[in-house]
């Protein structure tokens, strides 16, 4: 981290500011030019914040060199992670596919989806119970009622299952749940976060709606920092001024996160463009874009469904695209085991 102090800085706060670091373990290495005077600061610098020391009438300016993330960062694990949920291995050149209805609805709903889609070769099941609707008037799921049917769904087949946590005082009820998905809306909700990190379970960390990578990052650091290092990112489409889908997909995101972290990178092309036919060709560029893996929403009757049916695939749509998804893993090296 670099400190760059104001030219005429008071020569009694610069020595106090001096102390403070040296306090907390920091090396400084002061270099003062004709116009400069700046100090390089030497140590983890990631505990401290640079608001703390902008608030200083001497500073001018703090620049990090160093990420704010550890746990997460590339440079401190270089080889991907790979995670293992119940046999099905993603990331470092495993390749998984999510797939489900958007919400748990009924019984015979969710049994014969999850049956579907396991014969088209999805690893896992997702299905939410717990809904995070903009409208209280909408749709919220069957709850924990939803949660024993997504259980049932896992009993009557071989997938493990993914759904969504809302709030930390849930997780005793996610016991036999595989994958907790924290949502885009709560992606920085860190008394959640906190929780997933003191519990034994992978996470699955979407993107915020208008959250940047390094805030994405900066998340799944907070499960980490508690002791939770399995943690899948999810990248679901961001807000942009574009209103002809219900988000954009942020491809870049795929090659960018992976330079920065070595943690397993999923896409899901359903939320990021909320339209049935778009869920192809999106699925398709994130496999070459590099992901890990994708979540894709799967509906018996889409038309009929309470929650998200324009981008739910029937399973006879989703058991084509799986024959391409396929190709597309095999193509770029890797397995879907
Ligand atoms: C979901 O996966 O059903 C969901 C609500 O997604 P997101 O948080 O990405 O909107
Ligand atoms: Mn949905």
């Amino acid at each position: 981290m670099i400190i760059i102090l104001k030219p005429d800085a008071d020569k009694e706060q610069t020595a106090l500011l001096k102390g403070k670091l040296k306090a907390l373990g920091f090396e400084l290495h002061e270099s003062r030019g004709i116009n400069s005077f700046l100090w390089g600061i030497v140590g983890d610098t990631s505990i401290i914040d640079p608001d703390y020391l902008m608030a200083n009438d001497i500073v001018k300016d703090v620049k990090r060199i160093q990420e704010p993330y550890k746990t997460a960062n590339r440079k401190m694990h270089p080889e991907d992670t790979v995670i293992d949920i119940a046999g099905k291995k993603i990331g470092g050149g495993h390749f998984q596919v999510i797939a489900g209805p958007c919400s748990i609805e009924t019984e015979e709903q969710i049994v014969k989806v999850a049956q579907d889609v396991e014969a088209s070769g999805a690893g896992l099941l997702r299905g939410g119970a717990f809904k995070p609707r903009t409208s209280p008037y909408s749709f919220q799921g069957l709850q924990n009622d939803g949660l024993k049917l997504l259980l049932e769904a896992k009993a009557a087949t071989k997938l493990p299952v993914v759904t969504e946590i809302m709030t930390p005082e849930h997780l005793e009820l996610f016991n036999n749940v595989d994958v907790v998905q924290v949502g885009a809306r709560n992606m920085q909700n860190f008394q959640l976060l906190k929780a997933l990190g003191k519990c034994n379970k992978t996470v699955l960390l979407k993107r915020g709606l208008a959250n940047t990578l390094e805030e994405l990052v900066m998340s799944a650091e907070y499960i980490m920092a508690g002791g939770n290092e399995s943690v899948i990112l999810c990248e679901r489409g961001i807000r942009t001024f574009e209103t002809s889908m219900r988000n954009t997909l942020d491809i870049s995101a795929i090659p960018m996160l992976r330079s920065m972290t070595h943690l397993p990178i999923v896409v899901d092309p359903s939320h990021a463009a909320g339209i049935r036919w778009m869920v192809e060709p999106l699925a398709l560029a994130a496999i070459a874009a590099g992901a890990d893996g994708l979540m894709i929403e799967v509906h018996n009757d889409p038309a009929a469904a309470l929650c998200d049916g324009p981008q739910s695939m029937t399973p006879e749509g989703f058991d084509k695209l799986m024959v391409k998804i396929r190709d597309t893993v095999k193509f770029f090296g890797k397995t879907m085991d």
